[in-house]
């Protein structure tokens, strides 16, 4: 019988190499799953004060009450406490992880301890294998896939994540790779993996799931399916994909180049989603669970020995890749931005964060302030062979220049030089969204400094900015739904077609009735319990910390101000206080 009114948690200790499985009824009771869940569960395990990579520190995946039940319920949630900022650790990926662990019977794997060797976790829904990692250690992301599919025996459906380079060398920005082209990209997962010697983990979704098989469960899986199917609201992520924002941001003057020298490229032609598709699209693909297929696949000819030998290599890009690797560094080729792509993904690094590091390189080093000593290589915008250069040294490490970059890249800026335009948002690499206030500050106090936290960008998209304290409201109410939504745990390009109603009436069709009003309390409360843990993380909720660089470039909404900042982390401060207690 179905029956999703309490979670599955799978507890691994890697140190002991034991597991266990609990079943909780009030984390589902009170915080949903996905999100929820895991902020939940890292509370109860977290060493706030400890190191983010001492062997004590917990990692946490999991998924929500919906996954794989209905379309697009598709995302896992990776919960940790930062490597890279010291806090709050939160990333999302999709494709097979989610059903997999659907399929093996969890709703949450809870990681602690560290491995006395290199060590990858084969999990099922009958056990959990500590297995040999030494042959794969030192290897990059592609071919430690390889090898372990050929190192699991048996076939059928499942999922390996694993890190590079960039996470055993615990890299503060090393991501970790789900299937081929899907990451839990930010905040330092792959480092977090890496500091507890674990190289990888396969899921093997090995048991049957009894999907509800009831009239009401049939009528609203189809009335979704429709839905996403033939509304125009998803048609674009399959269309062009994300990368269809370069020109129209550009055109807006939003889209940051060169380091945010300025908002607007004039290569934006060159890297646009309609470009990419016309020469280098080769397919697409969708996460489990989902029709829309908004994965989209490049090919990339790889020269990789002088004697003219080559491999072909499949690249998945998006908007965030165009921007990072493209306009914010200068590079308009389409191959030399695959080329880039190829390196960080063989490494493990976030695309987003090393490209942010790149940039400030270029601007760094052609205004005297970063030294050829230190960098060893002379970037300039445009110039991939030196960006490729300081790529590799982010692994090496072979100087205390790059061994401060890896470990944290606001502390190398102000040690080094250029703190001003290291484009960091509390030490998070920025999105490409210079949009006005509402991308800036809600990616400022977003709970993980994501642009996808609350979606500020959007606010200052509209036909009409409200006033500081609308912007203040727009983003906390966004974001309190948006922790309803992970909870649950939506792709979060479905989050305008799951409406409140339809989350309502696609629970009740389970068996699993809440109300609006319960929904819309479970939100803001596992938003309070974020930024409650984000206090005992020793957060400084009062200095917002944004450096000068983005108050010198016009945005889409013209010049942003200190003084206009401040007022609205006054606004933000006065509204979260009363329940959050800053
Ligand atoms: S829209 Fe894209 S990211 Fe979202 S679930 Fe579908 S394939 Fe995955």
């Amino acid at each position: 019988m179905f029956n999703q009114n309490y979670h599955s948690i799978l507890y691994i200790n890697l140190e002991k190499r034991k597991f266990h499985i609990e079943q909780r009824e009030d984390l589902y009771r009170d915080y949903l799953g996905g999100a929820g869940l895991a902020t939940k569960l890292l509370e109860e395990h977290v060493k706030p004060q400890a190191d983010a990579l001492d062997p004590a520190q917990p990692i946490i995946f999991a998924i929500g009450p919906l996954t794989f039940i209905y379309p697009m319920m598709t995302k896992t949630v990776a919960m940790f406490k930062s490597p890279l900022t010291e806090e709050l650790g939160e990333t999302h990926a999709g494709l097979r992880m989610a059903m997999t662990m659907r399929m093996a019977g969890y709703d949450a794997i809870l990681i602690e301890g560290k491995s006395a060797v290199p060590v990858f976790l084969s999990i099922s829904s009958r056990d959990v294998k500590f297995q040999e990692a030494q042959p794969f250690w030192g290897m990059d992301t592609d071919t430690t896939g390889l090898f372990l599919r050929q190192a699991i025996s048996g076939s059928g459906k499942r999922c390996i994540l694993r890190i590079g380079p960039a996470g055993e060398r615990q890299v503060s920005f090393a991501c970790a790779t789900v299937d081929d082209f899907r990451h839990f990209g930010r905040l330092g997962l792959g480092s977090v993996m890496g500091s507890k010697l674990l190289k990888a983990i396969v899921i093997s979704a090995d048991k049957d799931y009894d999907i509800p098989n009831t009239p009401e469960y049939r009528k609203i899986y189809e009335e979704i399916y429709k839905k996403i199917t033939e509304t125009p609201l998803l048609k674009k992520y399959h269309d062009l994909g994300t990368p269809e924002n370069i020109i129209p941001l550009n055109t807006l003057g939003g889209l940051p180049s060169l380091n945010l020298q300025s908002a607007r490229y004039a290569d934006a032609e060159k890297i646009s989603g309609e470009a990419f598709a016309n020469e280098v699209l080769t397919r697409k693909l969708s996460c489990s669970g989902c029709p829309v297929g908004c994965i989209h696949i490049a090919s990339l000819k790889h020269q990789f020995s002088e004697e003219h030998e080559y491999e072909t290599v499949s690249l998945g890009y998006d908007y965030e890749i165009l921007y990072a690797l493209g306009s914010l560094i200068g590079v308009s080729d389409k191959q030399h931005i695959l080329i880039l792509l190829y390196f960080v993904e063989k490494y493990g690094l976030d695309a987003m964060m090393a490209g942010n590091i790149l940039s400030w390189a270029a601007e760094g080093y052609q205004k005297g302030i970063l030294k050829e000593t230190d960098l060893l290589a002379k970037p300039a915008f445009g110039n991939t062979q030196e960006f490729l250069t300081i790529l590799h040294n982010i692994i090496l490490q072979p100087n205390d220049f790059y061994k401060s970059l890896a470990a944290n890249p606001d502390k190398c800026a102000a040690t080094y030089g250029g703190k001003d335009f290291l484009l960091t948002l509390k030490g998070n690499g920025v999105a490409g969204y210079h949009t006005g206030y509402g991308s800036v500050f809600g990616q400022t106090i977003g709970s993980r400094h994501s642009h996808l936290d609350n979606a500020g960008y959007s606010i200052d998209q509209g036909k009409e900015v409200p006033p500081p304290q609308g912007i203040v409201d727009k983003l906390v109410k966004e974001e309190e739904e948006r922790c309803m939504f992970t909870s649950l745990v939506v792709c979060l390009f479905a989050r305008k077609l799951y409406d409140m109603d339809l989350v309502v009436r696609a629970l009740a069709a389970l068996g699993m009735p809440r109300t609006a009003e319960e929904l819309t309390a479970i939100g803001a409360n596992i938003y309070k319990k974020k930024m409650e843990l984000k206090r005992a993380f020793g957060y400084d909720f009062k200095n917002l910390a944004i450096p000068e660089r983005f108050f010198q470039t016009e945005s889409y909404r013209g010049m942003l101000t200190h003084e206009a900042m401040e007022e609205l982390n006054r606004l933000y401060l006065e509204k979260i206080s009363a329940t959050v207690g800053v």
